[in-house]
């Protein structure tokens, strides 16, 4: 059995890459997203590194939105070589950056995206309706991954109407995450992937430590719950859905 970390800031990470992916003896291959210019930079540098174990990406989180007028060039240059925008999207909880700049910055990252045909990895916290707006107008659905996926049943019908893929995170295995295992319930498999966000949300048995893509394993496992599917059929679909939506 092996799984596909499609959200995993390994750059990010205090701890060595190479040692991360060494005990994750069951995942076969991570993308590494960018957060900003240097990040995706060093995205890149991962994914020559371990050609079979990484993916890189290059975008500009909606923390940093601010500064997407002087980071933007650096990040268009990278795009052509990477094999996914973002991370990008909105984060009205935090709200790091006014939400008029994040708005921008998504916006044009989407038409990023489209304009090079990559898969579009969405942050979305606390702006359900503002990110479906932006996907919608765009006609981006079909190249978005909704990464961390947290929405309830409403809103996970009405964006599988736009045609994303959904990423499911360590949130899908909390006590708390009766909500989110109801959405995924309404999730077809075959729109469906699995990350850990590493070095955030670490799934139970290991809440409040630094995440780490071996334990991808534990979301899949809730994920294998919420849909009455064995663990294996649910490693090997979402598996099968990383290799079709990052072309790999
Ligand atoms: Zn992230």
């Amino acid at each position: 059995m092996t799984w596909v970390d499609t959200h995993c800031h390994l750059q990010l990470d205090g701890r060595s890459p190479g040692e991360l992916l060494d005990r994750a003896t069951e995942v076969d291959w991570v993308v590494a997203p960018g957060i900003d210019a240097g990040s995706s930079r060093a995205s890149l540098a991962l994914a020559e590194e371990f050609p079979d174990r990484v993916l890189s990406t290059a975008g500009l989180h909606p923390h940093d939105a601010s500064s997407w007028p002087e980071q933007r060039a650096i990040i268009e240059e990278l795009a052509p070589s990477v094999s996914a925008i973002g991370e990008t999207g909105l984060d009205f909880y935090r709200e790091l950056s006014p939400r008029d700049v994040q708005e921008t910055s998504f916006r044009e990252q989407v038409r990023l995206g489209i304009d090079l045909g990559k898969p579009i990895i969405v942050h979305c916290r606390d702006a359900f309706s503002d990110v479906h707006r932006i996907i919608e107008s765009a006609g981006a659905g079909p190249q978005t991954i909704l990464h961390c996926w947290t929405g309830g049943t409403r809103w996970t019908r009405r964006f599988l109407d736009l045609g994303v893929v959904f990423s499911f995170a360590g949130p899908v295995a909390f006590e708390t995450g009766q909500t989110i295992r109801l959405g995924a319930e309404l999730v077809p498999p075959d729109r469906a992937m699995v990350e850990t966000d590493t070095p955030y949300l670490a799934p139970p048995p290991h809440r409040g430590e630094q995440n780490e893509p071996a334990w991808v394993a534990h979301v899949g496992a809730a994920l294998a719950g919420a849909w009455g599917m064995p663990v294996d059929e649910v490693a090997a679909i979402t598996s099968a859905n990383a290799s079709r939506v990052f072309g790999r």
